[in-house]
């Protein structure tokens, strides 16, 4: 049987798991993202880390096929370090050629959004599907994209930065990158949080507004439960989230002509009150050539699509 280490490295914690060549998740491990101001000591601790899943590996007589990480940004071309990532103080430092001289296991890096479409492409709810598009909707929005089952890397090691297109030029929200009305600031859990808050506000007797009274502020996962139990302020919030994702969506469809389009990430937990007005408004705003060849669904392998699709870089010849 065949393994291999998927490392999902995300702004607050890392995800660590061995994974088969069926995509199953046999080891798991979690460590919080490492915090200094030296790479070297913050790549130290993601390598403590895997040596310790490691160690279990060498216990359950497990051979590695090598290590792939899996990071929020930028490649280099040559898939050796992150030139730019949420984990700004490894950009630019050589985490492959670091972790390859500790554990004497090939490494390679890749997008953290286009690792989680491997993983769905080769296990998930994309399988077999040849133009694939993985939508990560979070804090932020990612994208991974596979072509003939081969992962599309053509802009910055990644399929650039979609989640930063403009959609609302005139908006007053500005995303940490300064871009105003970006897509991401308009539509991720970012988004659904902040308008919760001012529908809550003006609306004094919904169920948001009386969590926000009892727990100070609101989450993504509790406005998503507030729409489930029908509250119709928590319903307007993920439709207009739903809406402005579309028209990003909708736009996005002009470059990547997808046939599939999975949602995941923390938003996609909302299921069919995020996809109906989704799928409303990219039926509605496309280009009937483009919207009438794509499907919209939710991806399936949820939190851990980012570490299995890392692994996947060592499994079945995918790389
Ligand atoms: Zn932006």
């Amino acid at each position: 049987m065949e393994y291999a280490i998927g490392v999902d490295v995300g702004g607050s914690s890392a995800k660590l798991g061995v994974v088969t060549a069926t995509g199953e998740v046999v080891l798991r491990h979690q460590v919080p993202t490492p915090v200094s101001d030296d790479p070297t000591w913050v790549a130290h601790g993601y390598a403590d880390a895997i040596a310790e899943v490691l160690t279990h590996c060498r216990n359950m007589q497990i051979s590695l096929a090598g290590i792939g990480v899996g990071m929020p940004g930028h490649i280099s071309p040559d898939r050796r370090s992150a030139p730019l990532s949420n984990i700004h103080i490894l950009d630019g430092f050589p985490l492959a050629d670091y972790l390859e001289e500790r554990f004497h296991l090939p490494v390679e890096l890749d997008n953290d959004a286009t690792a989680a479409a491997l993983a769905e492409y080769c296990f998930g709810a994309g399988r077999g599907v040849d133009r694939l598009l993985v939508v990560t909707v979070g804090t932020g929005i990612g994208a991974g994209l596979i072509i003939n089952g081969q992962p599309q890397r053509p802009v910055r090691g990644c399929i650039g930065d979609p989640g930063h297109i403009i959609v609302d030029a005139r908006s007053q929200w500005q995303c940490g990158f300064g871009c105003r009305g970006c897509l991401e600031i308009v539509a991720s859990s970012l988004a659904i949080e902040r308008e919760a808050d001012m529908l809550a506000h003006q609306s004094p007797g919904s169920l948001l507004a009386r969590w926000l009274k009892r727990y100070g502020s609101l989450s993504t996962v509790q406005v998503i439960e507030a729409a489930r139990q029908g509250d119709p302020v928590a319903r307007q919030v993920l439709e207009r989230a739903a809406y402005w994702l579309g028209i990003g969506l909708a736009s996005w469809c002009y470059f990547f002509d997808p046939r599939l389009i999975l949602i995941g990430g923390g938003v996609s937990v909302a299921g069919d009150l995020l996809l109906a007005p989704l799928r409303q408004t990219i039926q509605a705003r496309a280009m009937p050539v483009y919207a009438r060849d794509v499907r919209i669904d939710l991806a399936r392998l949820g939190n851990d699509a980012g570490l299995i699709g890392a692994a996947s870089l060592f499994l079945n010849d995918n790389r």
